[in-house]
């Protein structure tokens, strides 16, 4: 079986943009506002809009996708709290509802309804609520709601400290997600999700949260940032920050995955870091879509450069694609069993 854990909603339906823009204007004319939080989307239409993710689950030879709303679409900077309680409320329940249409080839993992310089408990009801009532098996955290100005506190801090007791509690996983940039120093999924993958790896480095949450799991994704890449500059300072060596201080906790759009990408990463700690993935349909005119295939078509690495074994790739998804996702795993798969 072929999990790909790192796939967004991309093909939403018209008229969910056209109520987040009603609700943006409604914050500077109130009789802007959306007069209905009722889509009026069709569950035949949610089938008609994921066509084109199924066609390429087909093509590419992978089964199941953990699915989450559009990251760049999250915006958790745009707008007071309540705006992104709102929106949240919304693209999570969409997820849901595709997952409990096509439940062979999706499941879901929600959006938290953070706000720049709010308290990150007040996100607890819906995180609640995608898991129980949603049968979610995963939560994406964004640790930047400003949308690339950085002001909250590092990852590491007590700050975050609710949601992680949380997600221990409902044994989930988190991906450590941006959302959209609106620094125009950061290109989006050029600079700004690269940046905060590298940047959170470094605050665990810096920190120590692990030995407070030995059970957490942070899947840090996009490859990891420019971590696999720089694997000696991270061991080096980890050495001189007197940390004990990367794979024992951070690797039980830590994963990337391989959402790498190249084959010598892919080659390093598998190289450089342990096989256990890196997830199927190719956040399709998302960040790069198009043809590579040097391989003639698809830059997210992720299972080719997986398939073709020289230095994994079979029992590698089986962990890449479906065993260690089982592990860092318990409730995925759960639900699997219980298919019989
Ligand atoms: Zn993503």
């Amino acid at each position: 079986m072929i999990i790909d854990i790192h796939g967004h909603y991309t093909t939403e339906p018209q008229s969910l943009f056209a109520f987040r823009d009603k609700q943006l204007a409604g914050l500077i004319d109130a009789t802007r506002k959306p007069t209905t939080n009722d889509l009026g989307i069709t569950d035949e239409q949610l089938e008609q809009s994921v066509q084109r993710q199924l066609a390429f689950q087909k093509e590419r030879g992978s089964d199941i996708t953990i699915f989450s709303p559009r990251a760049s679409g999250m915006g958790h900077h745009v707008g007071p709290e309540w705006v992104s309680q709102e929106w949240t409320r919304m693209n999570n329940n969409l997820i849901h509802r595709i997952c409990s249409l096509l439940p062979e080839n999706f499941i879901g993992v929600g959006q938290l309804p953070q706000s720049p310089g709010v308290d990150p408990r007040n996100c607890i009801p819906e995180l609640e609520r995608m898991v129980n009532e949603l049968g979610f098996v995963g939560v994406n955290l964004n640790p930047d709601p400003s949308g690339g100005y950085w002001t909250d506190p590092p990852m590491t801090d007590r700050y975050w400290y609710p949601i992680y007791e949380k997600l221990v509690e409902l044994e989930i996983p988190t991906m450590i997600h941006v959302t959209g940039s609106c620094n125009p120093n950061f290109h989006a999924t050029g600079a700004h999700y690269i940046n905060a993958d590298t940047t959170v790896f470094m605050q665990l480095i810096q920190g120590n949260l692990f030995k407070d949450f030995p059970t957490l799991k942070f899947v840090i994704p996009h490859g990891g940032g420019a971590v696999p890449y720089h694997w000696g500059r991270y061991r080096g300072l980890s050495m001189m920050m007197k940390k004990p060596p990367l794979v024992e201080y951070l690797m039980k906790n830590v994963y990337f995955d391989t959402c790498v759009y190249h084959q010598p990408g892919i080659d390093l990463l598998a190289k450089v870091v342990p096989v256990e700690n890196i997830l199927f993935a190719s956040e399709m349909i998302g960040a790069v879509q198009g043809i590579d005119p040097e391989t003639g295939h698809y830059f997210d078509d992720t299972r080719r450069y997986v398939d073709a690495a020289k230095n994994l074994s079979d029992e590698d790739r089986y962990k890449i694609f479906e065993g260690n998804a089982r592990t860092v996702y318990p409730r995925l795993d759960a639900i699997l069993k219980k298919r019989g798969l």
